[in-house]
């Protein structure tokens, strides 16, 4: 299922995990990455480890409910939500969650990222959908995310941090990198007084460059979900966030 053989993918979690670290999205031992091996395994980080710091030798092996195949340190506390991830799209074989601040803050605030400000954002990221807050590690946290597998690629957790996934580990990482960057663009152009939104047509140019990524197509594309998600964060004078 993996085109990666079982010990690189060891070690490009380790390196995933390095830069996690460096740009400050895992402090202590936050964060768990994930690669999908096979229909029946699925290669993780154990629990209580820093991302920055990890042995190939450290990661360990679980099947799609969790049980430890392999490894010598316990899993991940948090497998059940990628689990619940890799079950909804088959097309996953690596997520990413982690606790990157900016885009964590607004998790916290409780404020929907919005869309229609940045090319990047429209043609990647989508819309960023924000989970229900759940006690992590619980079935009910796993459940949390459930709505959104397959039809985005990138969630806020309430209160918590950020879930993303991908066809494989780099991608998925992009995209925490990239929501991470769009929120604190976001903060600090609003800090500066006003964000401005791209126009409509703007928008639906910048959904169409999906198809030429070999990306499925934006939900927002054929008008079944509003193309603006919180169109008044920034706006001077708008009422709340
Ligand atoms: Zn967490």
């Amino acid at each position: 299922m993996s085109a990666l053989t079982e010990d690189a993918a060891r070690a490009l979690i380790c390196e995933i995990g390095r830069r996690l670290y460096a740009r400050g999205f895992a402090s202590g031992n936050d964060g768990n990455l994930s690669i999908r091996l096979s229909p029946d395994a699925v290669l993780c980080t154990p629990t209580l480890i820093c991302k920055g710091f990890m042995s190939p030798a450290d990661l360990c092996t679980v099947d799609m409910n969790g049980r430890r195949l392999s490894g010598d340190r316990p899993r991940t506390s948090e497998i059940l939500l990628h689990l619940e991830i890799y079950r909804g799209d088959p097309q996953t074989r690596a997520v990413v969650h982690c606790h990157p601040p900016h885009a964590t803050a607004f998790g916290i605030a409780r404020v929907d990222i919005p869309t229609g400000v940045l090319p990047e954002g429209e043609v990647f990221l989508g819309v960023v959908p924000r989970a229900a807050y759940e006690t992590p590690g619980s079935e009910a946290f796993a459940a949390s995310v459930r709505p959104f597998v397959g039809q985005a690629t990138a969630c806020v957790l309430s209160n918590h941090g950020t879930v993303s996934w991908a066809a494989d580990l780099e991608r998925a990482y992009w995209y925490t990198e990239m929501l991470d960057s769009y929120c604190r663009m976001l903060m600090l152009a609003r800090l500066l007084g006003h964000v401005e939104r791209l126009p409509e047509d703007k928008v639906r140019e910048l959904l169409a460059l999906r198809a030429a990524f070999g990306m499925a197509a934006d939900p927002r594309a054929d008008g079944s979900t509003p193309l603006y998600v919180n169109p008044g964060f920034g706006k001077p004078g708008a009422p709340g966030p």
